[in-house]
């Protein structure tokens, strides 16, 4: 277990001209918040069979269904994002500490949920975060084993790769793999979330697809030899652009929800599009949504959401508040204007 990223504080700099703080600013509150919206839509829906979606599509925002949550409610992947965000504006630098606290008090009193209580908990984030509130310290609460390789750290990697944007990409990826440990240990799912997070930071850039897969790909170089990395070859060299919806899992497992997310951001521009093609997959509805959600969030910014969607979201203040104080410090603090 690595100590090095403790302490490290986010204190690169990249020179950019004025303006681009806008966008930055627009993609990252459309990041968070899309990711809020498509963990919202799959909700009501969770773990529906394929054929029930054919059938019978999700064409707008709904509520109720298998979690009886009204409309706009977030579940585990919404509130440990947060949960993050919450964390990252709390503590100097990276403290592995405060932020599975965040998720322990998620877990027990409902910080960060849509309604005052936690609900949609993963097994292995379960175990974890039962492992914190008896005591063990943030680096022996995750689980390691091969079946411990669900998308519970997937789904709530965003605000860690945004706020290390400027960091090198050996720093982000220590830190992606530290934050994914927290409760998802396994190598496979650690690499699945640096791959991801290169993602995000190629997109918060304002990298389309295409460039985002080829920044990802160079950005993971050093990575491409381990043994588990083989397991995300098929991925990472960009197969899902070919495949029929046929051929897309939208399961639980870290990489099927991965691929998931990537074919539907490739399938359409639009968010509200991508997000129900995400939901109508199936399966994992709200985690596949969210995952996909936040990097279509970041590529039409908030200010492309819909705005009928964003406003059925409850704890509008709330979100608000926590979003943009992120966004501040995560554009904001070592910008060097040109
Ligand atoms: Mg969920």
């Amino acid at each position: 277990m690595t100590t090095l990223a403790t302490n490290f504080n986010n204190t690169a700099t990249l020179p950019v001209e004025a303006g681009i703080i806008e966008s930055l600013t627009d993609r990252i509150l459309g990041g968070i918040f899309g990711l809020l919206l498509g963990d919202a839509c799959g909700v009501p829906v969770e773990f529906s069979p394929r054929p029930e979606r054919d059938r019978d599509p999700v064409v707008n925002m709904r509520g109720w269904g298998c979690h009886s949550q009204p409309p706009g409610y977030w579940s585990d992947d919404g509130a440990l994002t947060l949960a993050h965000i919450a964390a990252f504006l709390d503590s100097e630098g990276w403290d592995p500490e405060s932020h599975i606290r965040e998720f322990s008090e998620w877990y027990e009193k409902g910080k960060h949920s849509a309604g005052g209580f936690a609900f949609d908990i993963g097994e292995s984030t379960s175990r974890a975060i039962l492992r914190h509130l008896s005591g063990s310290p943030w680096y022996a609460c995750g689980c390691r084993g091969v079946f411990d390789n669900g998308n519970g750290s997937l789904m709530r990697m965003l605000p860690v790769a945004l706020w290390l944007w400027q960091a090198p990409p050996e720093t982000r990826a220590l830190i992606l793999s530290e934050a994914s440990a927290l409760t998802h240990g396994h190598r496979r799912s650690e690499l699945a979330c640096i791959w991801y997070g290169e993602f995000c930071v190629a997109m918060l850039a304002g990298a389309d697809m295409h460039d985002a897969q080829n920044l990802a790909r160079q950005n993971t170089a050093p990575f491409h030899l381990e043994k588990e990395w083989q397991h995300l070859g098929g991925l990472t060299r960009g197969r899902y652009f070919q495949k029929s919806r046929d051929e897309i899992k939208s399961t639980g497992y870290v990489l099927d929800c991965l691929e998931a997310a990537l074919w539907c951001l490739e399938q359409h521009d639009d968010f509200t599009d991508t997000i129900l093609e995400a939901v109508n997959l199936g399966g994992d509805t709200d985690t596949t949504a969210a995952v996909c959600g936040g990097l279509a969030g970041m590529r039409c910014g908030y200010s492309g959401l819909p705005e009928a969607w964003l406003t059925v979201l409850p704890m509008q203040a709330y979100l608000h508040d926590l979003a943009r104080d992120f966004a501040i410090q995560t554009v904001g603090k070592n910008l060097i204007l040109t």
